[in-house]
């Protein structure tokens, strides 16, 4: 192809990835974002492989089976691994990144001198390291995400100053690799660099507690795509450069307004330790938290016709039950009885920013009665009945009233204000972050036990 095309190409594929964050940003708009964003990409491979002459059968060969992996991997998870799926995929843009590195740092044909050489080193290192934090954080995100790796920090004596001498150590390898690399070496910093990029991801990630992982989620979203920045630059792709630009900047804005709705300072997260308190605190009340009242389906039932008023409140074990589908038809059947039903969405229920979003959009529930939590948690006291589905540690009014709760200071649904709470949820079991919640033994709280999608499939039923 000739460079130009190749070039018109990059820039139809970079206005379709703007394009697809802009209708990514809503769910009425996200189907077609996505549909940008595929078709940007598919521009953006053709283009790449038709500039290329040399190795076409490698690139080739490399593409038909990350293809077919990633076929075969998409079909295959559960929307419940979703989080976990991209966690591990953003592991391999940071291996890529590593790997790119190496490879040009040993590749004998490029020679430069002078400032060049440094700016030439100076890129390889920084994919090299920015590569391997996000490979080794996604690996232990992706354990913590998945329950392979337990929730709580890891919280190591003397942990800053470990950080700030793996800190300091990166500055030396950095300063030891550039004077080397110049006189053919190189190889010992940069490894030793590798060795403590590794290190920084996977103690940053073991340090945070259990109610901090969105941020870290969205967080390693943006260290990926900072990755594939620096990948970029190595490999003089303009393209890879703008792309992994937009992902990092849009997972920096993610991980700010993660750590607003957490209600969080972003340092305060990475130097890790919210959590410390998780066992302790929460199993201690635990006992003195009182009784709990249970309810059968049917008297649920009964208590939604006799409602006006209804707010549903979504979590992570919706998405487990699989029973988005069942809520939305018993939202069609109360509204068609005029009864006005809403959705109050928490910016962190499930495993993954907008989970909620996602699987109420695949059900088909309409936009319009679906409210993110600022919008409609001064309602509340309006409520004639909150229904929470799996959700634990969203509606904890623990995060307001006990400072030393490891959600301490989270923004929740105040469901508790309504004038009943009905609880689906197998157990009494904690949530994510671990801690016992009060809002169970309230007493205007009734609890449905069992599998969500069969409580609401009897619900369902009855109404
Ligand atoms: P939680 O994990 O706090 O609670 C989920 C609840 O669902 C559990 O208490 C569980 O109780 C119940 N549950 C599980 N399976 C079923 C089922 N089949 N039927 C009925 N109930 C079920 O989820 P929330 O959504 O309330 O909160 C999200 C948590 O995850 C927060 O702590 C957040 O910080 C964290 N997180 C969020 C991320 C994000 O980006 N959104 C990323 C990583 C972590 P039981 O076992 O008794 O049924």
């Amino acid at each position: 192809m000739y460079p130009g095309l190749v070039t018109v190409s990059y820039i139809g594929a970079t206005i379709l990835f703007i394009l697809a964050l802009g209708g990514l940003s809503h769910p009425e708009t996200a189907r077609r974002g996505n549909l940008y964003g595929m078709v940007g990409m598919f521009m953006a491979l053709v283009a790449t492989i038709a500039g290329i002459t040399a190795n076409l059968g490698i690139l080739i060969g490399g593409l038909v089976i990350g293809s077919s992996i990633g076929l075969i991997l998409a079909r295959r998870v559960q929307m419940t691994q979703m989080p976990e799926l991209v966690a591990i995929l953003h592991s391999l843009v940071g291996l890529a990144a590593v790997l790119v590195g190496y490879a040009n740092f040993m590749d004998t044909t490029v020679h430069f001198a002078g400032v060049e050489h440094t700016i030439h080193a100076i890129e390889t290192y920084l994919g090299v390291l920015i590569g391997g934090i996000t490979f080794s954080g996604s690996v232990i995100a992706f354990g913590k995400l998945s329950g392979k790796i337990g929730g709580n920090p890891m919280l190591l004596p003397g942990r800053h100053w470990l950080n700030l001498g793996l800190l300091l150590g990166t500055f030396w390898a950095c300063k030891m690799f550039v004077e080397q690399s110049g006189n053919g070496g190189g190889l010992v910093p940069l490894m030793i660099m590798t060795g403590i990029a590794l290190l920084f991801g996977i103690h940053m990630v073991m340090a945070i507690g259990g109610a901090d992982m969105p941020v870290v989620v969205s967080m390693l979203n943006s260290y990926s795509g900072w990755a594939a920045a620096a990948t970029g630059f190595m490999l003089g792709n303009d393209l890879l450069i703008v792309t992994g630009a937009l992902v990092g900047s849009s997972g920096a804005i993610l991980s700010y307004i993660m750590c607003r709705a957490m209600n969080r300072k972003f340092i305060a997260v990475i130097a890790g330790g919210f959590g410390t308190t998780t066992g302790g605190g929460g199993a201690a009340k635990e006992g003195e938290q009182g009784e709990v009242i249970a309810l059968e389906a049917s008297e649920v039932a009964d208590l939604l016709r006799e409602s006006k008023e209804i707010m549903i409140i979504p979590g992570y074990g919706m998405a487990v039950a699989q029973a988005q589908h069942i809520v939305c038809e018993i939202t069609k059947t109360l509204r068609a009885k005029k009864i006005n039903v809403r959705f109050g969405i928490h910016p962190v229920a499930g495993r993954m920013p907008g989970h909620m979003n996602v699987l109420l959009a695949e059900a088909k529930v309409p936009y319009d009665i679906v409210f993110e939590m600022d919008e409609i948690n001064g309602d509340f006291p309006k409520i004639d009945v909150a229904i929470v589905i799996g959700a634990n540690d969203i509606v904890n009014p623990s995060a307001q009233t006990d400072p030393d709760s490891p959600i301490a200071g989270m923004p929740v649904l105040e469901c508790w204000k309504s004038n009943t709470t009905i609880v689906l949820k197998r157990s009494m079991a904690t949530g994510y972050a671990g801690v016992q919640n009060p809002l169970f033994f309230k007493e205007n709280t009734r609890m449905l036990f069992g599998d969500a999608r069969k409580s609401l499939d009897e619900v369902f039923k009855s109404l």
